[in-house]
């Protein structure tokens, strides 16, 4: 894991990802929680080693998350690709903002995205033609996915 950017003042992946060594649920707020994490030096090994993709330095600088609404991790491999898009809001809510339903349309015309948003609902989504491939072995490594076959983000 590569850290080229600082978190700032965002959190957003404390608030939305499970930590299991210390019980946090997915959607829930983290009970370490404040500006930043109030244990940064004791946190636990999983939440040492996160970095989202914008992080990395693999997405636009203006795609900040705590800006944006969503953070970007990547699963699968070199020959089966796959984003996740992780969201404390709704899909819809999401949309709303210009930037966020541009990146999401241009980069899931090539790669397909899971949506990860609000209380969990996972929803495939994509070019219809990488979503017919992809459709079937997500389904099988993601529990709860809901797949659409639309162009692009679900309208
Ligand atoms: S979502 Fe990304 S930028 Fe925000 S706190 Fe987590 S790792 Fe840092
Ligand atoms: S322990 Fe700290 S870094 Fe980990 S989820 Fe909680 S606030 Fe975030």
């Amino acid at each position: 894991m590569i850290k080229k950017r600082e978190c700032g003042n965002c959190s957003l992946c404390c608030e939305v990802m499970a930590v299991e060594d210390i019980n946090k649920k997915e959607y829930q707020k983290c009970e370490n929680q404040g500006l930043g994490c109030r244990i940064h030096n004791e946190k636990p090994d999983q939440c040492k080693s996160f970095a989202c993709a914008w992080l990395e330095g693999n997405i636009p600088y203006d795609l900040k998350p705590d800006n944006v609404g969503f953070f970007v991790t990547s699963q699968g491999t070199e020959d089966y690709p796959l984003v996740s898009i992780h969201s404390k809001w709704s899909l819809d809510k999401l949309k709303k903002r210009k930037l966020a339903t541009q990146w999401l349309d241009a980069v899931t015309k090539s790669v397909p995205g899971v949506f990860v948003g609000a209380n969990g609902k996972r929803t495939l989504f994509g070019n219809p033609e990488i979503i017919k491939k992809a459709v079937l072995d997500a389904k099988k490594k993601l529990d709860n996915v809901e797949a659409t076959t639309g162009d692009g983000i679900p309208g």
